[in-house]
C-alpha cells in the first residue's frame, strides 16, 4: 500500500518538522516529540503530510485507516544483525546452562566456528530462504530497515556466498537493507598460528572481489580478546576504506579490548557492544561521531554485564540499540524486546530507548533521510500500536505484543 491516510491517532511518535541533522546525545535523548490527537497522509510510500484533529478534505481520496485510538511511530532501524546463517545453535545454549562460558565453547570449535562449518556446507538457496523468513518474522515485528552481516564464511567463497545472499534479500526485500562484510569475525582454526596470513586473505582476496560485486556497504571487524586485536582491527578497516567501505566494529564485549580506541582512531560508524566501557571509552565516544551501538538482548541471553547506558548517554555519546540477531548470542530480531531489555536493565527512559531504536539508529545505517522519525518526506513505514494508554506500556508490557499493524 503506497497511498492511504491514518486517521483516530492518539499520538503521532517522534514527529519533526526538521529531522535532527545528528544523532540525539545526552539529555536531547529524552526528547521525543508527541502529536496528539492526529492524522498523517502518505502519498507513493513517502510521508506527505500530518497535522492534528480531522483529515483536510485534500486527503479525503486516499484509502482511509483507523488507527482506533492507537499510538503510530517511525518502524524501527534494526543496524546489527547476522540472519543469514545455516542452522541454530541450541545445543550450546544447553551446555552454557550447564556451565560452559561463550569462550570455552568457541575455543573448542563451537560458537561462531561451528556456524561456519555449516554456512560451508550449505548452498546459496538454502541460506537465502532461510534468511529471508528471518527477514519477514523481523519486518512483521516492526522493523522497517536492516543491516545484515556475513562472517559464517572467514574463507572466501563461503564470504562471497554470504553476501551474495545479502545482495538477493535486498532485490526482493520489503525493507531497506544495509550489507556488512565481516571476513573478520573471528580466526578460522588453520590461521591461529598466523593471523597475518588470513588478513592477507581477507585484504587481498576477499575485498577487490567484494567491491567489484559491489556486495557490501560497510566492513565490520570483531576486535576483541581472542579475536582481532586494535592493530590487526585498523589494518583491515584502513583495507575497507580503500574501496569505499565504512567501518562498524564488534568491540568492548569480553572486555576494555580497544575497539572502542580502534573505532574511534579510524572514524568507524559504529562500534557495537560495549558491555565493558570505562570513562576513556565513554570521552572517547563523546568527542567523536562514531555511534556505540548496545545489544542488550545478547547481554540477557548469555548472561554477561548489559553495556553502562546511563554513563553513555550522561558522557555524551551517541548510542542507539539493536537486535544483534545471530544464532550463537541473541536468536531474537523482536526491537521491541530490546527496547524493553533497555528500559529494565539499562534504566534508559521508554523515551530514549525508542529514540536509541529510531532515530539513532537510522544515523547507524546512514538512513537518516529516510527513516527514524515522522517528517515529511521520509519513508512511510510505521507501526501502528493496539489502543494503549500511554507509550510507556510498550516496553512495559516486555514480551507482548502491541502491534496492530506494520506499514
Ligand atoms: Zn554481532
Amino acid at each position: 500500500m503506497k497511498d492511504f491516510a491514518i486517521t483516530n491517532i492518539k499520538n503521532l511518535v517522534g514527529v519533526w518538522e526538521q529531522s535532527p541533522t545528528k544523532p540525539l546525545r545526552g539529555n536531547d535523548l529524552a526528547n521525543l516529540p508527541l502529536l496528539p490527537d492526529a492524522w498523517i497522509a502518505i502519498q507513493d510510500g513517502i510521508i506527505s503530510d500530518y497535522g492534528q484533529g480531522v483529515l483536510p478534505h485534500k486527503y479525503n481520496e486516499l484509502p482511509h485507516l483507523d488507527a482506533q485510538g492507537g499510538h503510530v511511530l517511525p518502524c524501527y532501524v534494526d543496524s546489527h544483525t547476522h540472519i543469514v546463517y545455516a542452522a541454530c545453535r541450541e545445543q550450546e545454549f544447553v551446555a552454557r546452562i550447564k556451565g560452559q562460558t561463550y569462550e570455552e565453547i568457541a575455543a573448542n570449535g563451537g560458537g561462531i566456528l561451528n556456524s561456519a562449518n555449516r554456512v560451508a556446507a550449505a548452498t546459496e538457496d538454502e541460506l537465502f530462504k532461510s534468511a529471508f523468513e528471518r527477514l519477514i518474522l523481523c519486518a512483521n515485528q516492526g522493523t522497517g530497515a536492516i543491516e545484515i552481516k556475513s562472517g559464517y564464511g572467514l574463507n572466501t567463497d563461503s564470504e562471497l556466498k554470504m553476501l551474495r545472499v545479502i545482495k538477493r534479500l535486498k532485490d526482493v526485500s520489503p525493507i531497506p537493507i544495509k550489507a556488512t562484510f565481516l571476513g573478520a569475525h573471528a580466526f578460522p582454526l588453520e590461521y591461529k598460528q598466523n593471523q597475518q596470513a588470513y588478513i592477507d586473505i581477507i585484504i587481498n582476496e576477499m575485498l577487490p572481489q567484494i567491491a567489484a560485486n559491489n556486495l557490501a556497504d560497510y566492513i565490520d571487524v570483531f576486535c576483541d580478546r581472542g579475536f582481532f586485536n586494535v592493530e590487526q582491527t585498523r589494518q583491515l578497516l584502513q583495507a575497507g576504506k580503500q574501496y569505499g567501505l565504512k567501518g562498524k566494529i564488534h568491540g568492548n564485549e569480553l572486555g576494555l579490548t580497544g575497539g572502542v580506541q580502534a573505532a574511534v582512531a579510524e572514524n568507524a560508524i559504529s562500534v557495537d557492544h560495549l558491555e565493558h566501557t570505562s570513562n576513556e571509552e565513554i570521552n572517547l565516544l563523546a568527542n567523536s561521531e562514531t555511534i556505540g551501538t548496545m545489544l542488550p538482548s545478547t547481554a540477557f541471553f548469555l548472561g554477561i554485564p548489559y553495556p553502562n547506558a546511563r554513563g553513555l548517554i550522561k558522557g555524551g555519546a551517541a548510542v542507539c540499540l539493536a537486535s544483534d540477531f545471530n544464532p550463537g548470542s541473541s536468536p531474537s530480531g523482536r526491537m521491541s524486546f530490546v527496547i524493553s531489555l533497555a528500559c529494565i536493565k539499562m534504566k534508559m527512559t521508554p523515551a530514549e530507548a525508542i529514540n536509541a531504536a529510531t532515530v539513532n539508529a537510522a544515523f547507524a545505517l546512514e538512513m537518516q533521510n529516510e527513516l527514524g522519525t515522522i517528517t515529511r518526506g521520509k519513508l512511510g513505514k510505521l507501526i501502528i500500536t493496539k489502543p494503549i494508554s500511554s507509550l510507556d506500556f510498550l516496553p512495559y508490557n516486555f514480551g507482548g505484543d502491541i502491534i496492530e499493524k506494520i506499514l
